[in-house]
């Protein structure tokens, strides 16, 4: 495999851009090679700078569902963009999206459209601690929710001890709010509201983890953060940036795991692949965003028209053909079986999987660090090696999308099986 162009464009990149890149997993770094420049993508391909073909295991990260540039979603934006590209003004597609969303996630009563995942959340957290009128709030460890800097966060000593920052620039008093319990660990929980309950403002999960690697909730882990929440009158949030119409079919994961919500973040799918994010939720909470009520919250490109179109296109199709979710399951289950025949440590949900090199069952981040990231360089120099495109971090998802064929899967299942590495 050939990547000088890539590595030419690396080297002029770095001049520009911290470590060249626009985001840090683009980097490469945890697998020790330079970033892959990307030319164009299509269907369950996607080429880099130097022409070689691979098929794209990372769909953008999530967006991608039904494949890179789906025609009918392209479609959609050029015709937007004739009528312009961005009003900031009110628009009737706003609307669209949104009954399209709520007719989906009926949780969803009221909703507001931003522009990234990491808004989403940072709003509905906002939202929620304007409505308690509360202060804390109880995320978990290795769960992500975009970089605003109350949630860039990881444990001190302990489990139960004050959360510290994650990145330099966040000063400690921005987080002196955040508590930190471990994921599935409901005890961590129930500690915390024990000490803080009538200070706890929200509690904010994925309630499928996919951010430290696929690390879905044991059984009853999400009904007893409904059960805590309602006793102490906190807001549950799910963080649905991943898992919204991915898992549960066009549900989600609170259909998919059956329990509902007070707020949701959805980001990556719902925006068809441009820059759009929601939150939303119960109409009385989200009944304390400004102007209505006194939370402030605002956007110049929020609900961007050709955003919202190329949203409304992905949702429409997906909404339109249940047959998709069943071929998802399908060719997952396909790989997932793949992995495990050679001794794969696997965790998947739906369409999302991770592969651990890991002796542990990963149900928790402090299981999941103690993965051998070496082990996973290797298998992903591999893939990629075989034209398969994967996350290059043992701690993302894999994502399958509607656009992998059967070929691609047959294929991707052999190039796993014939590995010396593990
Ligand atoms: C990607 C992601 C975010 C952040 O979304 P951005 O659009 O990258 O800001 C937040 N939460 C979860 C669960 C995510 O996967």
């Amino acid at each position: 495999m050939n990547y000088k162009k890539s590595e030419e464009l690396y080297k002029k990149a770095l001049n520009f851009m911290p470590a060249g890149v626009n985001s840090p997993v683009r980097a490469f770094n945890s697998v020790n090679m330079t970033p892959l420049f990307i030319e164009s993508a299509k269907g369950s391909k996607i080429y880099d700078a130097d022409g070689n073909e691979y098929i794209d295991y990372i769909c953008s990260w999530g967006p991608n569902i039904l494949g890179n540039a789906c025609p009918e979603v392209v479609e959609a934006v050029k015709k937007t963009c004739e009528s312009g590209l961005t009003f900031g003004a009110c628009h009737k597609g706003e609307i669209e999206l949104a009954e399209i969303i709520k007719r989906n996630i009926p949780s969803m009563e009221m909703l507001r459209l931003v522009n990234s995942g990491t808004e989403a959340v940072m709003s509905a957290v906002r939202v929620a601690r304007g409505y308690t009128r509360r202060d804390k709030i109880l995320k978990f460890e290795g769960c992500y929710h975009g970089h605003s800097d109350g949630l860039l966060v990881k444990a001190g000593s302990g489990l139960l001890t004050n959360a510290i920052p994650e990145s330099a620039g966040i000063p400690e008093d921005y987080i002196k709010n955040t508590l930190l319990a471990e994921y599935n660990n409901k005890e961590s929980v129930e500690n915390l509201f024990k000490q803080y309950g009538n200070e706890i403002a929200c509690v904010l999960v994925e309630p499928c983890a996919a951010n430290m690697g696929v690390v879905p909730p044991v059984d009853d882990f999400l009904p007893y953060l409904r059960y805590i929440t309602e006793k102490y009158n906190a807001v549950l949030i799910f963080d649905e940036v991943i898992t919204g119409f991915r898992l549960g079919g066009t549900g989600g994961a609170g259909k998919y795991y059956g329990v509902t919500p007070d707020m949701t973040a959805l980001g990556k799918i719902v925006g068809g692949g441009m820059p759009l994010a929601v939150y939303g939720g119960k109409r009385k909470i989200m009944e304390c965003v400004a102007p209505l009520g006194s939370v402030y919250q605002a956007g110049t490109l929020s609900g961007n028209p050709v955003a919202v179109s190329a949203g409304i296109a992905v949702l429409k199709i997906l909404e339109n053909s249940p047959e998709i979710y069943e071929n998802l399951e399908k060719k997952s289950r396909k790989l997932e079986d793949a992995m495990k025949s050679v001794g794969l440590n696997v965790n998947r949900a739906g369409s999302i999987m991770t592969v651990f090199f890991n002796d542990e069952k990963v149900i928790n981040y402090n299981i999941a660090k103690k993965s051998d990231t070496k082990k996973y360089a290797e298998y992903f120099k591999h893939l990629l090696e075989h034209n398969i495109y994967t996350a290059p971090s043992q701690f993302e998802a894999m994502f399958i999308s509607n656009a992998h064929t059967d070929e691609d899967i047959d294929y991707t299942c052999d190039i796993i099986k014939n590995s010396v590495i593990y």
